[in-house]
């Protein structure tokens, strides 16, 4: 890559447009620019436009104030420019990232009114963009590839940090800095983004969690609500089998007792009617009979009168006839005399009654004339009777007879009403029987029936008690299965209700703890989860991309270290080569300065630079230290050497990083200033050796510099105060000036 065209308009006292064209390199070598003409013509401006346009932000650099001093101000015969524009036109740009084309046109344009603008091929980009597009480029910024006017000796006066910055540029490890930096920008959004994902996840985290269980809980509900209802179907349909099972026998039981109660009372009534017949009909008779009765108990009772007078007359008629038998038969015999003597005694006892009786007025008829009966009889029994008088008349065998007659048909008729009479008692006993007997009957029957009513409403009352229940169960089945009613009433198996019961309770007792089915808390459940399990994956993601990161920035960190100890060698080997082609021997060393050496102030600046922070460690390099000595001197420090030992110091270190990194151009402004002859014959030797690898834009004023150069550009200033620029090749110019 080499520079092809500078073209300036409206920059500082390139009020029009002017171009400036550089040669190609011929065979591997490049050419040498110089740029000359007298003080103030605005060769220094080239300069600056170079840095302008490469994006330099310093002012102090530019040689102004204010961004806009850049643009032409205007003169007596030229009025100001509106914008100021420079574009660098690179050749040779294949293989650098974002660039399609074999050119690169890299410009910046900048308004009055303070507008700004970069382009690269004529596309707008950012300022990042160019930074970018100059560092894959090995164009340093900071650095050696615009050397202003006066400023060669600024990396002997710069402080160690300056000087290290400067070192970067030179070791290219800048593009690798600004990836280490962007990697490291990247890791700082992503560890924002990821403290804000993990702050946000463990804000839903807790509410998640207690979601997760409801709706895992919620899950469950269809599991138990399932098992309730078979448990509930089974519960009911046995029991709901059982009692219609109970119903069916207590029917049974029913129906029996009632056509026993009817059939008890049935036959009750018949005993009632029969009583009732029976209590109506025998009164009547029983008068007659009684009536009927008394008369033949008088009629009896004057039979028996009448039988115990016949009798008195038989006995008596017996009696005499016996006597008169007896007397017929002679046979006297008189008394035995204790007898006699008994009887007399028992006479005289009598009338000595008699006496008492008689003296008293109370005298018994009867006593006499039994006492007279008496004595009469014991007088017979003494006196031997006369035989004919002892002879039974006929007459009182007749009478006897008749007697007898009469007694008989008495007593026949006697017998006869005996008869009657036992009989109607008899009959009127028997009778009473049976009404008792009735009686007893319809009793027991009454009892019975007592008895079979009673069982009978027994069986009504457990009908009704079953069927009370049965309405209740149904009512029950109906709240409790709903639909399932059905599915309980077919219910075909036969279950152990009292384990079922247990179960149930369980069973409503965990869907009471589950709880009821929400929908928004499904809802929010699946909103947290889709977010959270978003965030989850976008913490996996950025946790990825901050190893990546991380390991990007390890890499870069490793690569930069490698690349920069590599060159710092390198640069170290080439400052004593060129320091000793410059002084014509001497001694010169590099040293770097590591982070430990430098405690306090790089701790500082750590903080500030906290990005870096990361990648910052103790032996990390933060500063670059030189010493010099010219031959035959004996000083160290760079701060005595004389202005041209400076400027040749100087230059042995930029030719060095050029020589180890080599930059596409250069352009040196006036550093050859302070030099003497002879050493400005060195540096022109120096330069054409470092145009192997780089392009040379030198402004100069010295000869031996310019005869290096392969073009030469004459700036002259008008009375306008506007820079017009010749164009003069050396090989051209050569023969005009020979
Ligand atoms: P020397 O050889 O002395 O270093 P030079 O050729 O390098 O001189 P420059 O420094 O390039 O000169 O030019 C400086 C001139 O540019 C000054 O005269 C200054 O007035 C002029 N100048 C600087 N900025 C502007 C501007 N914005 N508009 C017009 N002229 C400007
Ligand atoms: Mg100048």
């Amino acid at each position: 890559m080499f520079l092809k065209e500078l073209s300036l308009q409206g920059f500082k006292t390139f009020a029009r447009k002017t171009t400036l064209r550089f040669l190609d390199p011929q065979n591997g070598t490049h050419a040498i620019t110089a740029v000359v003409g007298p003080n103030g013509s605005g060769k220094s401006n080239v300069a600056d436009a170079i840095r302008w346009v490469l994006g330099e932000q310093s002012m102090k650099l530019l040689r102004g104030k204010a961004a806009t001093d850049v643009i032409f101000s205007g003169s007596d015969g030229k009025a100001r420019a509106g914008f100021a524009e420079v574009e660098l036109t690179f050749a040779d740009v294949s293989g650098i990232e974002g660039i399609d084309f074999s050119e690169a046109r890299i410009s910046r344009r900048l308004y009055r009114d303070g507008e700004s603008q970069y382009a690269i091929n004529g596309k707008t980009v950012r300022l990042a963009d160019v930074h970018m597009f100059l560092a894959q480029a090995n164009v340093g910024q900071k650095s050696y590839s615009v050397v202003g006017q006066g400023q060669v000796d600024h990396v002997l006066s710069a402080s160690p940090e300056e000087r290290k910055s400067f070192f970067d540029d030179a070791t290219g490890v800048k593009p690798l800095q600004l990836k280490r930096h962007q990697a490291a920008l990247k890791l700082r959004r992503t560890r924002e983004n990821l403290e804000q994902a993990e702050r946000v996840v463990q804000e839903i985290s807790p509410r998640l969690t207690t979601l997760r269980r409801l709706v895992k809980h919620l899950g469950q509900r269809d599991a138990v609500e399932t098992e309730l209802n078979n448990a509930q179907i089974a519960y009911f349909g046995t029991l709901w089998n059982d009692l219609q099972k109970q119903l069916r026998e207590t029917e049974r039981v029913h129906d029996l007792c009632e056509a026993t109660a009817d059939k008890q009372a049935q036959a009750l009534q018949t005993e009632r009617d029969r009583m009732a017949h029976m209590e109506q009909a025998p009164i009547e008779t029983d008068d007659t009979d009684s009536e009927e009765i008394s008369t033949i108990q008088v009629r009896y009772d004057a039979l028996q009168e009448k039988r115990t007078e016949i009798r008195e007359r038989l006995f008596e008629a017996q009696k005499r006839f016996e006597i008169a038998k007896v007397k017929s038969a002679n046979t006297w015999t008189p008394l035995p005399l204790s007898m006699i003597i008994e009887r007399i005694g028992a006479l005289s006892s009598a009338l000595k009654l008699l006496k008492e009786q008689s003296a008293h007025g109370t005298l018994n008829a009867r006593a006499m004339d039994h006492i007279l009966e008496q004595s009469e009889e014991l007088l017979r029994r003494l006196q031997k009777p006369a035989p004919e008088s002892q002879k039974p008349s006929a007459e009182l065998v007749t009478s006897i007879r008749a007697l007898q007659t009469q007694e008989s048909a008495v007593v026949t008729e006697l017998a006869t009403i005996k008869q009657a009479l036992h009989d109607h008692a008899e009959k009127s006993k028997n009778e009473r029987k049976a009404f008792f007997a009735l009686q007893n009957s319809l009793l027991s029957l009454q009892d019975q029936l007592r008895v079979e009513e009673s069982k009978r409403n027994e069986a009504r009352v457990n009908l009704a008690r079953v069927e009370t229940r049965l309405e209740d169960l149904e009512h029950d089945m109906i709240e409790t299965l709903g639909d399932h009613v059905g599915a309980a009433k077919t219910y075909k198996g036969r279950a152990n209700t009292d384990d079922l019961h247990v179960r149930i309770q369980q069973l409503r007792h965990k869907l009471d703890m589950i709880g009821g089915i929400d929908e928004e808390t499904v809802a929010e459940y699946e909103e947290a989860k889709k977010r959270h399990d978003y965030l989850e994956e976008q913490i996996a993601d950025l946790v990825s991309a901050l190893r990546e990161t991380e390991k990007l920035v390890d890499e870069l960190e490793e690569q930069i270290k490698k690349q920069s100890s590599q060159a710092f060698a390198q640069i170290q080997k080439q400052f004593e080569h060129y320091f000793k082609i410059l002084f014509g021997g001497g001694t010169c060393s590099l040293k770097e300065i590591c982070a430990k050496d430098v405690e306090m102030e790089a701790n500082e600046e750590a903080d500030t630079e906290n990005l870096e922070s990361r990648i910052e460690n103790p032996n990390r390099v933060i500063g670059i230290e030189i010493q010099a000595t010219p031959p035959g001197k004996r000083l160290k420090s760079i701060n005595l050497l004389s202005g041209g030992e400076r400027a040749m110091t100087s230059i042995a270190l930029i030719s060095a990083i050029m020589a180890t990194n080599p930059s596409p151009f250069v352009v040196l402004d006036e550093v050859d200033a302070a030099l003497d002859e002879a050493n400005t014959h060195r540096f022109a030797r120096i330069v054409e050796e470092l145009a192997q690898t780089t392009q040379f834009i030198i402004i100069t004023h010295n000869q031996a510099t310019m005869r290096a150069a392969s073009v030469l550009y004459g700036i002259s200033i008008q009375d306008n105060g506007v820079s017009q620029v010749l164009s003069l090749k050396f090989e051209e110019a050569e023969p005009v000036e020979a």
